[in-house]
Parts: structure tokens; C-alpha cells; sequence
């Protein structure tokens, strides 16, 4: 059996490599934290004391990091993971990141013989804790067939999206609408909360239209509707993605206007020093910018 590498264990990747290692898997893991790191040593998973350590004992290096540049550092720099990585080994990269970061990363392993697997991650981290993920990976096909059984250890639907790249292009797709939606969300609440209408027959008359959509109605209710603004998925992490969606399709001469507006919502947010809460919170935000009452369920 492979034996599987797991570097940055934050509020993803703790979870995943807990599930894996659940399931019967060998789990080598490290995170530059380590009270993250502790964090997933209850649970019997081995701690490595470096990222160099975790590529040299592991057949399968999985990598949940914050950003590109990171990710870069940890896999193309010196001492890093490729440094250290066997010839026939295979880095998948789950990060959500720069699409041509993920296209350089690709040719740096197969320059060392290694397989690449771009494959970021749909879900929130509720869904990372229960083995619920949703995966979208780009990958050669024989690279897929070796890897899918440990995706399947993390989550409940994989995606095969075609070759090296289209998975982290998938998903800058799906996180566009999943992002933007909390900007309009917040916007429409805090115009009910002005009005002065009932949050529960506003949200019972959303739900019923095609107003409707999954941020509001299967994300928000049990997050920043309940007063519980801890990530999740942090307003950086959504500011950081919108800002990869709109350069990536800036540079592919796609207009993305309303793509750049919410991202600058999600700037005033960070301004605001809100950056380290839920992206839910962007209800709170704008709310508060307009000195409305917060919306909560009762
Ligand atoms: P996080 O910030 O909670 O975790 C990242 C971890 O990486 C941290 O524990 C950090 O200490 C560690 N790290 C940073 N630099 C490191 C290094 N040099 N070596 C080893 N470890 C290092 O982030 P997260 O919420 O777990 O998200 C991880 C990735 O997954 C991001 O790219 C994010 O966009 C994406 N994602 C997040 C969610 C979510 O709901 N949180 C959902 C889907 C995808």
C-alpha cells in the first residue's frame, strides 16, 4: 500500500489526513504549526519534523496549503518536497491556487519522474471533518486510478475533470459563484433587516424561488445567522480566491465586473479587520457598515 504524505494541517487538511489515517491508511504528516500539528497526532497519525521528512517516507504526498506562493515554496523549494520526492512518487496538490502555478508544479514533478494530481476541494470544513468532501482533480488517467481509493477515504464525490490542470480550472469555476453569492447575500439581508422584515419568512420566501442558493440556505443558517463566526473558510481565503478568479480570467480576456466588485467587498471586510472570521460574516460586515442590526436566526 502507499504510503501518504500530508503537509498543512489548518482547518482542511487536518481533517482529511484524520480520515485517512481513520480509513487504514499510512499517514506521514507535518504543518509549519505545531499546535495544528499536535491537533492530528491524537489521533494516532505520525508527525514528521519537516516537510522534507514527510516526501522522503511517502509514495503519495498530499499538499492543503494556504496559497500559491506557499505552495510553491513547500513543493519547488530548496530542502522541499520534489527535492526529496522519489522517482514514481506522486504529489497531489489540493490547495486551491494560481492555475499556471499549478501547471508549473506539474512540470517540475514529471522532470523528477514523479506523478502530479491537481485535485482542490469543494465542501466546507464541516464537511472535511465528517469524510464528506467533494473533489475535483485533474489527472492522467493511470495517475487517477492510484490515487482515487484516498480521495474516496476523504470524501463522498470525485470528479475526474480531464488532464493535469483542469481541476484547480474547476474549481476557480465553482468557488465564482460560491463566493460571489456571500457578497449578494449579505447585500439582500441587510435590505431585509432595514425594512424591518422577518429574517425567518424573508429566508421561507427566498428558499421557496429561484432566488434561492446554497450559501443562504444550506451554509449560512448553522454559521453566521447562529451568531458562529469561527472558520470555515476564512474571508482571506475567499479574497484570496476571487482574487485568482478575476486575474486568471483578466489574463484568459474574460469580463468578470462582478467578480472585482465582490472581491472588493471582501477587501472592506479585511479593512475592517474581519479578515480571520467565517466568509458568512460578510452578512456582519455589511450590516454593520450600514449600521443595521446583525440578522439572526431566533
Ligand atoms: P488554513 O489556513 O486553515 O490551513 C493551512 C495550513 O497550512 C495551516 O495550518 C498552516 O500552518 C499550514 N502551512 C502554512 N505554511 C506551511 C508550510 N510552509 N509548511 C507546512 N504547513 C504550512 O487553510 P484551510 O482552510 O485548511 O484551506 C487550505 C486550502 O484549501 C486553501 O487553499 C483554501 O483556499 C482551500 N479550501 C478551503 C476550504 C475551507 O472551507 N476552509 C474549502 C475548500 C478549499
Amino acid at each position: 500500500m502507499d504510503r501518504i504524505g500530508f503537509i498543512g494541517l489548518g482547518n482542511m487538511g487536518r481533517s482529511m489526513a484524520a480520515n485517512l489515517h481513520r480509513k487504514g491508511f499510512h499517514v506521514l504528516a507535518y504543518d509549519v504549526n505545531p499546535n495544528a500539528s499536535a491537533l492530528l497526532e491524537q489521533t494516532g497519525a505520525y508527525i514528521a519534523p519537516s516537510n522534507a521528512a514527510v516526501a522522503a517516507e511517502s509514495d503519495v504526498v498530499f499538499t492543503m496549503l494556504p496559497a500559491s506562493a506557499v505552495v510553491e515554496e513547500v513543493v519547488l523549494g530548496s530542502g522541499g518536497v520534489l527535492a526529496n520526492l522519489r522517482s514514481g512518487s506522486v504529489l497531489v496538490d489540493m490547495s486551491t491556487i494560481d492555475p499556471l502555478v499549478t501547471d508549473r508544479l506539474a512540470s517540475a514533478a514529471a522532470a523528477k519522474g514523479c506523478g502530479f494530481v491537481d485535485a482542490p476541494v469543494g465542501r466546507l470544513a464541516s464537511h472535511a471533518e465528517r469524510g464528506e468532501c467533494l473533489f475535483m482533480v485533474g489527472a492522467a488517467d493511470d495517475t487517477f486510478a492510484r490515487v482515487k481509493p484516498m480521495f474516496e477515504a476523504m470524501g463522498t464525490t470525485v470528479h475526474h475533470c480531464g488532464g493535469v490542470g483542469t481541476g484547480m480550472r474547476t474549481k476557480l469555476v465553482n468557488n465564482y459563484l460560491a463566493i460571489v453569492s456571500c457578497a449578494f447575500n449579505a447585500e439582500a439581508l441587510a435590505l431585509s433587516q432595514r425594512f424591518g422584515l422577518s429574517l425567518e419568512k424573508t429566508l421561507d420566501v427566498i428558499h421557496g424561488t429561484t432566488a434561492t442558493n446554497g450559501q443562504l440556505k444550506i451554509a449560512w443558517p448553522s454559521k453566521v445567522l447562529k451568531g458562529d463566526t469561527e472558520p470555515g473558510f476564512t474571508i482571506d481565503l475567499a479574497h484570496k480566491d476571487l482574487t485568482l478568479i478575476v486575474d486568471a480570467a483578466n489574463a484568459a480576456r474574460v469580463p468578470m465586473p462582478i467578480g472585482a466588485a465582490a472581491r472588493e467587498s471582501f477587501s472592506t471586510a479585511r479593512g475592517q479587520g474581519q479578515g480571520a472570521k467565517d466568509f458568512s460574516a460578510m452578512a456582519d460586515v455589511i450590516c454593520d457598515l450600514a449600521q443595521i442590526t446583525r440578522p439572526r436566526l431566533g
